[in-house]
């Protein structure tokens, strides 16, 4: 029998698990998170994932997140649609339609960083959460009673650790999932995508703080964050067959975002990197004891920033599967529920909103685009289509039709 029966083991102190640790020491529930990073290297990581759709920000705020997250960001009610082709802006959807149906009728442009720091924090202060920085789960064994994990701390000593439940929350990579066998099932785009970081002020040209930018020749987004000093992160599609020296050389950069936006004068850019999109879904979320949620379960391009979002709406739904299970007011099968619930997110939702998106973006046939355009703009312009299309993309309908799935 382990010695702390009742405890769930979580892997990775990224966003979904944190999140997960929060929800679940603040219902009295005991949480053992391991995080391979320590104080000292916590803070190195890129800052990754920033927008927070309004169903996130209802999430952030249960676990007490959103307060501390909202001064470090900005509040971004309006998304714009431009036609980079033609130069012309297509279509902005304000989220203030949302105004009855959520508190957070925005979102909130406050990346991923921003958000492990202020969790980790709240993380360190609580005593349901027994925290283990700078330790690297290795791997895991189940048996009718509970999980063992075995990690290794930077001082040197291989542990294990003992518990109810293993949650894995350690992002795409994760080893819980290799551990089991269980299929990543998907694709890679051959192209991938270039994050250029630059300190300009787009809205001078009429840019809302999120832009979706369709292009048959080179598409874009350009996202603002809040500084110091404020930055711009503008996307590009690259050829699959260039070097990364070759296309993030300082050359290279300035002339891509002249292209985009010829100002006639340097762009003062702050870095930059290239990184390859995965569209692929677990085929299974929970085998026994151990469960995946975020990255670990599914992963998806950044067009439409549903991966971040998507994942902490996976920990929250666990949190409340597990907290039903320690008040004895549900059996283990809740967690079957987990995994119908969340797969059928992840692949209904997540997937086919994010690839269509990329196809929109990028569309090469001349009708097709004027009539998804069109589409966009009629969508755009009557309240009750916007409010619509703004409950599918700000994921509330997602999260609707998982209460539904049984
Ligand atoms: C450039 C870019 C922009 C993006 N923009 C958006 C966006 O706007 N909106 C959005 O929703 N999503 C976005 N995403 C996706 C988003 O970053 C991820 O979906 C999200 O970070 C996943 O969270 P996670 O907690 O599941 O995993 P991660 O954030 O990857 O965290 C995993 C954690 O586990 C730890 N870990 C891993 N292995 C181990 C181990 N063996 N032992 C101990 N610890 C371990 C890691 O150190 C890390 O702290 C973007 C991604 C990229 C690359």
């Amino acid at each position: 029998m382990p010695a702390n029966p009742d405890r769930i083991i979580v892997i990775g102190a990224g966003p979904v698990g944190l999140t997960l640790s929060l929800a679940l020491a603040q219902a009295d529930v005991k949480v053992c998170l391991v995080e391979a990073l320590g104080d000292d290297n916590f803070l190195e990581q890129v800052p990754r994932a920033g927008t927070n759709h309004p169903a996130t920000l209802e999430m952030l705020d249960r676990v007490g997140l959103y307060q501390k997250l909202e001064p470090r960001g900005i509040i971004a009610p309006v998304v714009h649609y431009w036609d980079r082709h033609d130069g012309k802006l297509i279509a902005a959807f304000d989220h203030g339609v949302l105004k009855d149906d959520t508190r957070f009728p925005y979102v909130l442009q406050c990346e991923r960083i921003k958000i492990v720091e202020e969790a980790l924090q709240l993380a360190k202060a609580h005593p349901n959460i027994e925290l283990r920085l700078a330790t690297e789960f290795v791997s895991f064994a189940q048996s009718a009673d509970g999980v063992t994990a075995r990690v290794i701390s930077s001082a040197g000593g291989e542990e294990i650790i003992e518990g109810r439940y293993i949650v894995s929350g350690e992002g795409a990579r994760s080893l819980v999932r290799k551990d089991l066998a269980i299929e990543f099932e998907g694709f890679t785009y051959e192209d991938r995508t270039l994050n250029i970081e630059v300190a300009y002020d787009f809205r001078k040209h009429g840019y809302a703080e999120r832009n979706y930018i369709s292009d048959p020749a080179e598409w874009s987004n350009l996202f603002h964050w809040k500084g110091p000093p404020d930055r711009w992160r503008v996307h590009f599609p690259t050829d699959p067959k260039a070097e990364e020296s070759e296309l993030t050389r300082p050359e290279a950069l300035q002339a891509r975002l002249q292209r985009f936006l010829p100002t006639g004068k340097p762009f003062d850019v702050l870095g930059c990197n290239l990184y390859t999109v995965h569209q692929r879904v677990a085929r299974k979320f929970r085998v026994g004891r151990a469960i995946l949620a975020g990255d670990a379960a599914h992963v998806n391009s950044p067009i439409g920033a549903m991966g971040m979002n998507s994942g902490i709406h996976d920990a929250i739904n666990l949190a409340d599967k597990f907290i039903a299970i320690a008040r004895r007011e549900a059996d283990e099968t809740v967690l079957d529920r987990y995994e119908r619930q969340r797969r059928h997110v992840a692949i209904a939702h997540t997937q086919a909103q994010t690839i269509r998106n990329k196809r929109l973006l990028a569309e090469q046939d001349p009708q097709v685009r004027r009539r998804n355009h069109d589409e966009l703009r009629r969508t755009a312009e009557n309240p009750e289509l916007a409010r619509k299309f703004l409950l599918r993309t700000a994921l509330f309908e997602s999260l609707r039709e998982a209460d539904a799935i049984a």
